[in-house]
């Protein structure tokens, strides 16, 4: 059985026209043990299997116990099937590309991004997010994707170079997804609309702002960044176990200050179904 680093470096030879040296922007060539630019910088793939490409790495609110409970709760419970599967049917009807590049800036524990790239054969994902705890466990989904910890505002890619900037449910930089797609390349987006989690906010956040979630501004902000191509809702329900609830509301930053007494109380009224209610954004680069 091939090791990690050896899966990682297959990975890396796949994308690495995409990619640059962080510290001078050079291009990059495969080494045996990583890859390194003309002006020898050097980046050696871990032994977990991804590439550590950013100076320093900022503590993250997610702990690793917390990306692990993620990365459970979202595999048993299929949390974002629906919405994958989505996206997937947009691109395999969209885009007539056969060989995609598709970067997900922000990929924490990898589940959004390798559950793309799985069901497109031929298709290679690259995965980055400053929190290294999490871009190790997501080397566990064993799809074709390397994984990178790296800058999100500087990020180690070539100047268009990919064909899908994935952005779902975290901030969106879209001067440097202008930089890296290629002229006919797709940002796809995705926001949280008002019912979101609508059973949490109702309990925590009775009577005020929080109990519904305003996308406005995200949406207005990418319509006029790109020129909106697609446009669609994805709602359903989930049911959760008392456990999967714990870690929901642990890992979600509306609820993860909560006090223990009040989270007890929101278990003890045996809620059985969360509500999940997104808009993906599908934009293309504005032509000048
Ligand atoms: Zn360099």
């Amino acid at each position: 059985m091939k090791s990690k680093r050896q899966v990682a470096v297959e990975q890396l030879e796949a994308v690495i026209t995409a990619l640059r040296c962080p510290i001078c922007q050079s291009a990059l060539e495969v080494t045996e043990t990583g890859a390194t630019c003309p002006h020898r910088h050097t980046i050696d793939v871990a032994k977990q299997g991804y590439l550590h490409l950013a100076g320093t790495v900022t503590k993250s609110r997610y702990t690793k116990e917390l990306f692990i409970a993620r990365q459970t709760l979202l595999k048993e419970t299929k949390f974002f099937e629906p919405l994958i599967d989505e996206i997937v049917k947009w691109i395999r009807e969209e885009v007539t590309e056969p060989s995609l590049r598709i970067v997900d800036m922000g990929c924490g524990e990898g589940t959004h991004l390798s559950g793309i790239v799985r069901q497109l054969p031929g298709s290679h994902g690259i995965g980055i997010d400053l929190a290294k705890d999490g871009v190790q466990l997501a080397t566990n989904h064993g799809a074709d994707v390397l994984w990178l910890v790296a800058d999100l505002a500087k990020s180690p890619l070539q100047d268009h170079s990919i064909d899908i900037v994935l952005n779902i449910l975290s901030p969106a930089n879209h001067t440097e997804f202008r930089r890296v797609l290629t002229p006919s390349g797709y940002v796809i987006k995705v926001i949280p609309n008002a019912r979101y989690l609508q059973e949490l906010r109702s309990f925590f956040y009775a009577g005020t702002e929080k109990e519904t979630f305003e996308n406005e501004e995200a949406g207005e902000r990418f319509a006029s960044e790109l020129e909106v191509v697609g446009i669609s809702q994805v709602t359903y329900t989930k049911n959760l176990t008392e456990k999967q609830w714990r870690d929901l509301i642990a890992m979600t930053p509306l609820t993860w200050n909560a006090p223990a007494d009040q989270v007890d109380a929101f278990i003890e009224r045996g809620e059985s179904e969360v509500t999940i209610d997104l808009t993906v954004l599908i934009g293309r680069v504005k032509e000048k």
